[in-house]
């Protein structure tokens, strides 16, 4: 039916110039028998009309390159067909993000992010942190970036001169080690993290899934180790993605 209507069509779209030949033969027609009744017809698709199909036949084989002869093609499509704008633009992005995901995966950063989200870039972390407030966000891409004022970023950034965790002393204060490891906090992730199970406490689940973002805060918010540097984190209502079991909070 699109095909129908935009044959009335003057606004430039897809694939335009198809219509612009087909009005050329109509008008060519009209001059030579100006009696002639042009009639266009929907025919719904697969719906055994001998012609219909037939063209379905050449479609595919011409999608798969094997043209008719050139002879045999009408006038107007005996050049190359112009190039589609939006189809090189399409072209053009996905060669685009392509190009950026392979800078990304073999990029410091990138490999480091592998432990946490395989699959970035991707849109999957845009529907991630879409339902967070700003500051539930923030947070979670400063795990996932290795930015969160903890003491291994600080000694990093030459703040302090020792990246020792400041409660155990037994390890350097790393992402992993906070979120998974410091027995200063075994209490607050047997409470926190008990639904994502003993496999699931990994810094996948935790910072690249739906399930995991209520443990973290929670937990992060419990352990009050960053409670100066990012303030309380349980908001009322505040719009985790199952907030619906927000009643704690009220
Ligand atoms: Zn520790």
């Amino acid at each position: 039916m699109a095909a129908i209507q935009a044959t009335t069509l003057r606004t430039p779209g897809p694939a335009r110039y198809l219509t612009d030949i087909f009005h050329a033969a109509a008008r060519e027609l009209k001059q030579d028998r100006p009696h002639l009744q042009l009639t266009l017809r929907w025919v719904p698709g697969h719906e055994d009309v001998p012609g219909n199909e037939a063209a379905d036949v050449a479609a595919k084989e011409a999608a798969h390159k094997r043209s008719s002869p050139r002879r045999q093609l009408p006038e107007s499509l005996r050049t190359p067909l112009p190039l589609s704008t939006s189809r090189a633009r399409q072209n053009y992005k996905l060669e685009l993000n392509r190009r950026a995901g392979v800078q990304w995966r073999t990029s410091v950063r990138g490999v480091r992010m592998a432990e946490v989200d395989g699959a970035m870039p991707s849109k999957r972390y845009g529907a991630l942190i879409s339902a967070l407030p700003r500051r539930h966000a923030n947070l979670l891409i400063q795990f996932r970036t290795n930015h969160v004022p903890l003491q291994a970023y600080f000694a990093r950034t030459e703040k302090v001169p020792s990246a020792t965790c400041p409660t155990c002393r037994g390890a350097p204060e790393t992402v992993p080690h906070y979120l998974l490891a410091c027995p200063t906090y075994s209490l607050h992730r047997a409470v926190h993290f008990a639904s994502l199970g003993f496999s699931g406490r990994t810094l996948a689940a935790l910072l690249n899934s739906k399930a995991g973002l209520r443990p973290l805060f929670n937990y992060v918010n419990a352990t009050g180790r960053l409670r100066s540097a990012v303030g309380a984190l349980v908001g009322p209502r505040s719009g985790y993605p199952d907030s619906d079991s927000d009643s704690e909070d009220t």
